[in-house]
């Protein structure tokens, strides 16, 4: 295939990136606060009209599978375990095929919350593996940080998750200068010990207004001696491809198993020259990066009824709008919303 013919069948930006992964928030509520993410308030809601219904969903997704070279796919939010309709959203998508004839992937990043409830439903409708969102192992602390007092319903949901077979299990964390650097260490044991793969994210300025300070943000240097104090770590050696955790593994010992333990620095040392990513809104506004302001609607705008054209259409015309590969995080011009 030629580039030309490449970029027409592909969401292809003008750097030559592909958008082969595809993050589909499927709510924007949430059911915890976190402090990074949301105001305590919470936010103003989209109205429930304004946000594609499951049929959209499934529409917009096997668009993109079927016609735009997507393969994975990636459920979020807010909570996307507030989606009543997330185990038929997820079965319908294992029914699409990609150019490769196979199914896409499939996984979910969770705050874990509910998820011992639905995860035999989850893996029967087919979800590859999940993401869980866990910043501290100590309750007052991941209160504070959650303003929930939900640790104990994550940690069900993390051991559920496992058991059903939803693995390699992930943990995201996000570490903050005086508010978490203490969990760095026991988090990484927790998780070693389980096998499960630990991501450490640098805190970005996404969330709420003038809530981001550089200096309060804990960066991949300091995370990696934190771990150093107490690991003997070495860079992995595979390819980092287009994953946006940088990965070192960890030497085993006498009291630890060893594993791999990522750092996702997108502040320090980002990641965007590889970006395969691109996302949908719940309210169904495509976002080729994270850090752009712009968003294109695919179903206000362009209608419904005509989104099996528009979205190709509008989607590849989205793409060479994608930032350059060498930018950073920019405080300066914060995102419309979550990510
Ligand atoms: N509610 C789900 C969860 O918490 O996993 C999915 C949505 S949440 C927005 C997705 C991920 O973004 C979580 O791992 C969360 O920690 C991370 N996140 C949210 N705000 C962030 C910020 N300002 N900086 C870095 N990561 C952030
Ligand atoms: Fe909710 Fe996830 Fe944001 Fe925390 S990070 S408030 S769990 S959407």
């Amino acid at each position: 295939m030629t580039s030309l013919q490449l970029a027409a069948s592909t969401l292809t930006d003008a750097f030559g990136r592909v958008a082969r992964d595809l993050r589909v928030s499927l709510t924007d509520r949430c059911n915890l606060r976190c402090t990074y993410c949301m105001p305590a308030d919470g936010l103003a809601w989209f109205p429930t009209e304004d946000v594609l219904t499951d049929d959209e969903v499934v529409r917009v997704i096997g668009i993109a599978v079927e016609r735009l070279g997507v393969e994975k796919l990636r459920f979020t939010g807010g909570e996307p375990l507030l989606r009543i309709g997330l185990e038929g959203i997820i079965a319908a998508t294992k029914q699409l095929r990609t150019a490769r004839g196979v199914a896409p992937e499939t996984s979910l990043t969770t705050n874990g919350v509910g998820l011992d409830k639905r995860v035999k439903g989850l893996a029967a409708a087919g979800l590859d593996r999940v993401n869980v969102s866990l910043d501290s192992l100590d309750r007052e602390r991941y209160a504070a940080l959650a303003r929930r007092d939900r640790l104990p319903d994550v940690l069900a949901g993390l051991a559920a998750a496992e058991a059903a077979g939803l693995t390699p299990v992930k943990v995201n964390a996000v570490v903050m200068r005086g508010v978490n650097e203490a969990d760095v260490v026991p988090l990484a044991a927790f998780c070693l010990a389980r096998r499960y793969q630990l991501r450490f994210i640098e805190q970005m300025p996404l969330g709420p207004k003038h809530e981001w300070d550089r200096s309060k943000m804990v960066t991949q240097a300091e995370l990696l001696a934190l771990l150093g104090e107490h690991y003997r770590l070495s860079p992995a050696v595979e390819a980092r491809g287009a994953a946006p955790a940088e990965v070192w593994q960890v030497e085993a010992d006498a009291d630890q198993p060893g594993g791999r333990i990522g750092v996702i620095a997108s502040v320090t040392a980002p990641f965007c020259g590889a970006c395969d990513r691109t996302r949908i809104t719940a309210d169904g506004q495509l976002r080729t990066c994270l850090f752009s302001t712009r968003e294109t609607d695919l179903r206000g705008r362009f209608g419904l009824a005509r989104t099996t054209n528009s979205w190709p259409r509008c989607g590849r015309a989205a793409m060479p709008r994608r930032r350059r590969p060498t930018a950073s995080a920019n405080p300066a011009s914060p995102n419309p919303s979550a990510p």
